[in-house]
């Protein structure tokens, strides 16, 4: 009679006969605690978003109505675009972008174009002026280290680890060969560069040699500040790399040139194109892509050279990205 009267009761009530929980039991338990299990076993659109957010441990009782209501892949700022108080479109989008950066929020939100894209182009300062902001490099172990007009090395900034460049231009005989009497970059640096040389005669039968390579940040604030009151602002930074603002500052980056040429005609030389499709197995890139001025804030040099390490310049080649394409995505 008992046992009547429950299976009646059931089938009036849906839903009771013995059904399993949704939840696993620790989630359960976070529900539980939270006092949402009802609600999340009875009324949850989306019990994969919830899930996630539970096992990520990114719960947030607040807000379960939201996770309950929205299809989400990431747990990932999801809290923070919801604190943001963003409509579900937009906590969609712009969660799914693994390169989203919260302190970039604002910015993201006037920039046009996909989430994707506006997460890009923020990321790569492309929504702001030249120096309108500058962040200091604090990681030199990294040799992805982003100096440009938003990215400045330290003031007095020197690398501890130069050493002399084997392979370097002869006074006289290499056009454009410097005064520098000793021509330095940062040992990892140096090293690939030899490789590279190296490597570079014996698959091309040319000899590369650096014409410049590591600058002080000194010469590069005489230099900028020697121009300064005769060109103007505006046009001394069209010219010349403000102080600690010069990627030669850094030891990474080497101006090049081959067989005594004039190294502003090395891209019209035939063995030019082995340059651009191999510097990479040597960990270097052409910084200064002429198809990147937007991105880089620079004319196209077909020279200057940046060690970034094999496997970033890899990945750069591969993809067609310039150093601040690659970063914008880290
Ligand atoms: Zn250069």
């Amino acid at each position: 009679m008992k046992k009547l009267f429950f299976l009646i009761f059931c089938l009036i009530i849906s839903g009771c006969q013995s059904r399993q929980s949704l939840y696993t039991e620790k989630q359960q338990e976070i529900l539980r605690d939270a006092d949402v299990l009802d609600y999340a076993e009875n009324s949850c659109e989306q019990v994969t978003t919830l899930q996630m957010m539970l096992d990520e441990g990114a719960f947030e009782k607040e807000y379960i109505e939201d996770y309950c209501r929205m299809e989400l892949t990431s747990s990932k700022h999801v809290n923070f675009l919801l604190d943001q108080g963003l409509n579900d479109e937009d906590v969609i989008g712009f969660s799914t972008i693994p390169y989203f950066r919260d302190e970039n929020i604002t910015r993201y939100l006037e920039a046009d174009g996909s989430y994707e894209e506006r997460v890009l182009k923020v990321n790569m300062n492309m929504d702001l002026e030249p120096f309108e902001t500058t962040s200091y490099v604090s990681d030199f172990s990294d040799m992805t280290l982003l100096v440009n007009k938003f990215n400045a090395l330290p003031e007095g900034y020197v690398p501890d680890d130069m050493v002399d460049v084997k392979y370097v231009c002869v006074q006289g005989v290499d056009y454009s060969c410097t005064t520098m009497d000793q021509v330095v970059l940062r040992q990892e640096a140096e090293e690939a560069f030899e490789r590279f040389v190296e490597s570079a005669l014996e698959e091309k039968g040319i000899s590369i040699v650096a014409i410049a390579a590591y600058r002080s940040y000194q010469y590069q604030k005489d230099l900028y500040n020697y121009y300064l009151p005769i060109y103007g602002q505006e046009r001394t930074d069209q010219y010349y790399a403000r102080p600690g603002q010069s990627e030669h500052n850094s030891g990474l980056a080497v101006d090049i040139t081959f067989d005594h040429i004039r190294y502003t005609d090395i891209e019209s030389h035939e063995a030019y194109p082995w340059i651009l499709e191999n510097m990479h197995r040597f960990g270097f890139i052409l910084r200064y892509p002429e198809d990147k001025q937007k991105i880089t804030r620079y004319g196209y040099e077909s020279w200057h050279l940046r060690y970034v390490g094999v496997e970033a310049a890899t990945t750069m080649y591969e993809n067609n990205w310039c150093l601040e394409e690659y970063l914008a995505r880290k």
